[in-house]
């Protein structure tokens, strides 16, 4: 039992099921507690994005991008064998690494990244973020950040560990230029699940643009990757990472928006 096996809380399942809700819920609630639920989009999986889109734009776009998180690592065993994975079936993923983890393994987030896969912060000790002070909270971030610089790494994603943030956390992450980014499938791979259990669920949860809560640290989440791997690409998805995965939004959402001006009829100019 890793100080990280602590159970998740507040995880809904049924994405697609519970449909697209309001965006940027949190917005206005100042230092609300949320806990992750799993409402579609982009609002709710990047919390604060003004961009929501539905999973016909995505799929209409022919972009069918997921993105494979892996977090609580680095883990040298486990990673290794994700990379070589990830590079057989021409994949790549971001890593969530903790950074009292990371402090021992600089080398291993080097690996990650010239393989063409992306690092992001996954706090400094695997706290519950909103039980902290403002200031610890800061030193979470901010010195995860410093050890993924050590490797030479500009992180651009924040991911708070068992999706506990609040609207300072939010703040805070905005401050240290990171994004926050949640998930909308989730493997559930830390309640010791069987490998063949892990890659039906996340097979079955899939959806275009989504992303994929798994964990480094399990060892049967790396034998559950390539049967993952091989049946989501069979079904036509690609795997990007989550600046690429963002870059793929946000141009979606201007093309979606420039087809809704172009066919709304343009008022008569009075001279
Ligand atoms: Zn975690």
């Amino acid at each position: 039992m890793t100080p990280f096996e602590v159970s998740r809380r507040s995880i809904l399942a049924g994405l697609f099921g519970a449909g697209m809700l309001p965006g940027a819920a949190w917005a206005g609630k100042a230092n609300t507690v949320h806990h992750y639920q799993a409402p579609f989009f982009t609002a709710h999986v990047i919390p604060g994005s003004p961009i929501v889109l539905s999973e016909h734009a995505l799929r209409a776009e022919g972009q069918n991008v997921v993105a494979l998180t892996f977090d609580d690592g680095p883990d040298t065993v486990n990673d290794r064998e994700i990379l070589r994975i990830l590079a057989e079936y021409k994949a790549v993923a971001t890593f969530f690494v903790v950074g009292s983890r990371a402090v021992h393994h600089v080398d291993m987030l080097k690996e990650m990244v010239a393989a063409g896969n992306e690092v992001g912060n996954h706090t400094w000790s695997h706290p519950m973020l909103t039980t902290l002070s403002p200031e610890q909270q800061a030193e979470e971030l901010r010195k995860t950040d410093e050890v993924i610089a050590t490797a030479g790494i500009v992180p651009k994603w924040f991911r708070p560990s068992y999706g506990d943030y609040d609207s300072h956390v939010l703040g805070l992450a905005q401050g240290e230029h990171l994004d926050t980014i949640l998930w909308s499938v989730d493997s559930k791979d830390y309640r010791g699940r069987a490998p063949e259990i892990i890659a039906s669920k996340v097979v079955g949860d899939l959806h275009p643009g989504a992303v994929i809560l798994m964990h480094s640290i399990k060892h049967n989440t790396v034998l559950a990757l390539p049967e993952i791997l091989r049946r989501a690409q069979a079904a036509g998805y690609r795997f990007v990472t989550m600046s690429e995965w963002q870059r793929i939004m946000i141009e979606t959402d201007s093309a979606m928006k420039l087809a809704q001006q172009q066919t709304t009829p343009v008022a008569a100019v009075t001279r």
